[in-house]
């Protein structure tokens, strides 16, 4: 049986001591949790997580119709365990959250090996593993455990107690809203409602949180950030249902972020639409060979109706411009069971996923549209004080051509990314150049 894991009781976070400890630390405090759809342990998450930017909670009542589904009743999870004939305890959920079928119904009562056998879960080809199961809409208990610590059970009688109960409360989801000068809004999307597993999800919300900490210490944004953290499936669809017509109305590019923990290189998803500022700028900073990339090429592979919330924002009525965004295969080796544990990942990995989805704002920040207010001709560059003579010849003669790239399709209908494409060049170089020939009155920024 693994070795019980206690919670960290001292809630500072080292906040002064930069975002790898506060990584470090948040995973220490929130993996032992025992979240799932609804719960305690979904709330102190939220909780932890809300004391680093400025989230806000939605409690979601049980029983709300949400779309085609509704909201379901709250688990509350006190403690669960099965005795041994010999009197001790063969499975408890205080050692593993991942022990209880997430979810489970109450239960107490004495069951033969044979009996408590059919309400066990292991992975037979995964011996050292405890898989990860749920029951959210089917009313059942049930364990899992190891196979090797399910073969070592011994004939006799098993006392059983799932000590939990299903309630009208209500499911937790929590928004950040960081406006900036347009009302055209980003959206960052992660899940909370998996137990003590590190890349699938935990590593997840805490990048989202650190980024929103982030941005909302920014002085000035051009665009409009929106955070949201929910339970997968059900909270994005609850989500839509409150805002769903607000995002289709303002959501210029959108990312659900999972799978973030593991030191493997970016693969991006596309959303439905394949070609969307969200696709587009995504896919053009992870390119293979960028210099501002200090990454591996990231992988992008196709818009498909499997995975995560984006087969929500991404179902036909909403069709919003979000894409997945994870590291890695989304069915790595340890995925869904107590493998995916604290070894497997790392706050650096975290913090070098904050840096890079912080990029990625930066470039959409940038992604303005100009137009050329001296577009018959080129202007004489030197004239306008814009010929370089500082720098290598190297960097002069990248900035010559940003220059003649940039006034040749700033034409008031292309954004940076559309020159940045066309031209190879990096959206921030051309942004840089495009705010000095606005200074020139060469440029008119849209
Ligand atoms: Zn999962």
């Amino acid at each position: 049986m693994s070795e019980p894991m206690t919670a960290i009781q001292d809630d500072r976070l080292p906040i002064e001591q930069g975002d790898e400890a506060l990584a470090e630390a948040l995973l220490q405090r929130l993996f032992p949790l025992m979240r799932s759809l609804t719960g305690a342990g979904v709330r102190e998450t939220h909780d932890v997580l809300s004391g680093l930017a400025p989230f806000e909670r939605i409690e979601v009542p049980s029983g709300t119709p949400v779309l085609d589904w509704t909201v379901p009743q709250e688990w509350i999870f006190r403690e669960a365990y099965v005795v041994g004939p010999d009197g001790r305890r063969v499975i408890d959920a205080a050692a593993h959250k991942l022990h209880l079928v997430n979810c489970s119904v109450p239960f107490r009562g004495t069951l033969s090996r044979q009996e408590l056998d059919a309400h066990l879960h292991s992975l037979p080809d995964r011996p050292e593993a405890i898989p990860y199961v749920t029951s959210y809409y089917a009313p059942r208990w049930g364990f899992c455990l190891s196979q090797k610590q399910r073969d070592a059970l011994p004939e006799g009688d098993y006392q059983v107690v799932v000590d939990s109960e299903l309630v009208d409360g209500a499911m937790t989801l929590s928004e950040a809203l960081l406006l900036g000068e347009s009302e055209d809004e980003v959206l960052f999307s992660s899940y909370t409602c998996h137990p003590s597993m590190a890349n699938d999800e935990l590593c997840g919300p805490i990048a989202l949180a650190l980024l929103c900490r982030r941005l909302a210490a920014r002085p000035q944004r051009r665009l409009s950030y929106r955070f949201v953290l929910l339970p997968e499936t059900i909270g994005s669809i609850a989500y839509l249902a409150r805002r769903g017509g607000h995002l289709k109305e303002r959501l210029v590019a959108g990312y659900t972020v999972a799978n973030i923990g593991r030191d493997a290189p970016f693969r991006i998803k596309r959303s439905r639409r394949g070609d969307s500022l969200a696709d587009r700028a995504v896919e053009r900073l992870m390119a293979s060979g960028r210099e501002d990339w200090p990454e591996a090429p990231a992988e992008v592979v196709p818009f498909e109706p499997l995975g995560s919330d984006e087969r929500q924002y991404c179902s036909p009525g909403f069709d919003l411009p979000v894409a997945a965004l994870t590291r890695g295969e989304p069915d790595f080796p340890e995925y869904h069971t107590s493998l995916d544990n604290l070894d497997i990942v790392s706050a650096e990995t975290i913090v070098r996923t904050v840096d890079a989805l912080e990029a990625l704002v930066d470039l959409l920040e940038a992604n303005r549209r100009y137009r050329n207010l001296k577009p018959e001709g080129e202007p004489q560059l030197g004239r306008h004080g814009l010929y370089p003579t500082l720098g290598s010849r190297n960097d002069r003669k990248r900035e010559v051509r940003a220059i003649l790239w940039l006034l040749n399709l700033a034409d008031g209908t292309r954004d940076l990314l559309q020159i940045s494409e066309a031209s190879g060049l990096p959206v921030t170089l051309l942004a840089e150049v495009a705010e000095r020939c606005r200074a020139k009155d060469l440029l008119e920024a849209l």
